[in-house]
């Protein structure tokens, strides 16, 4: 996966686990992301690789882990887990036209926004499922 922020001042590479792309309808989502949901594909943490601008990423933590986005434009990149978690989540949004990861599910349905209405052509978890 290669990715990018909006003012382009942050450009990343990470190899994805294959398969695992997910929406997800929980509320801290939707406000971080600015969006309905978020779609988030499941990436291995340690072949994460900043090509440039990783002075620009910003942190912030809350419930579950680490929230990142660019300084500068505000586009959200990615989420850590808590220390000792192999996987982080990439922003979809943010990665490059090519790429040809799916959503499989939405996940965490429970929280979400009572306007909006998931797809029904993929399965529908109340929360974050253990394996999707
Ligand atoms: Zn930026
Ligand atoms: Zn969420």
């Amino acid at each position: 996966m290669h990715g990018q922020c909006l003012c382009g001042e942050i450009e990343f590479t990470a190899d994805e686990v294959p398969g695992v792309v997910f929406n997800c309808h929980c509320s801290r989502c939707r406000r971080s992301h600015g969006a309905d949901y978020a779609t988030q594909a499941f990436a291995v943490r340690s072949s994460l690789t900043f090509l440039k601008g990783e002075d620009k990423l910003t942190e912030y933590e809350s419930t579950g882990g680490i929230r990142t986005f660019c300084s500068a434009c505000g586009s959200r990149l990615m989420n850590y887990g808590k220390e000792g978690v192999d996987y982080l989540s990439v922003a979809t949004a943010c990665l490059d036209n090519g790429y040809q990861g799916r959503a499989v599910a939405h996940c965490c349905t429970s929280g979400k926004a009572p306007w909006h209405t998931p797809t029904t052509d993929i399965a529908s978890y109340p929360e974050l499922p253990d394996n999707l």
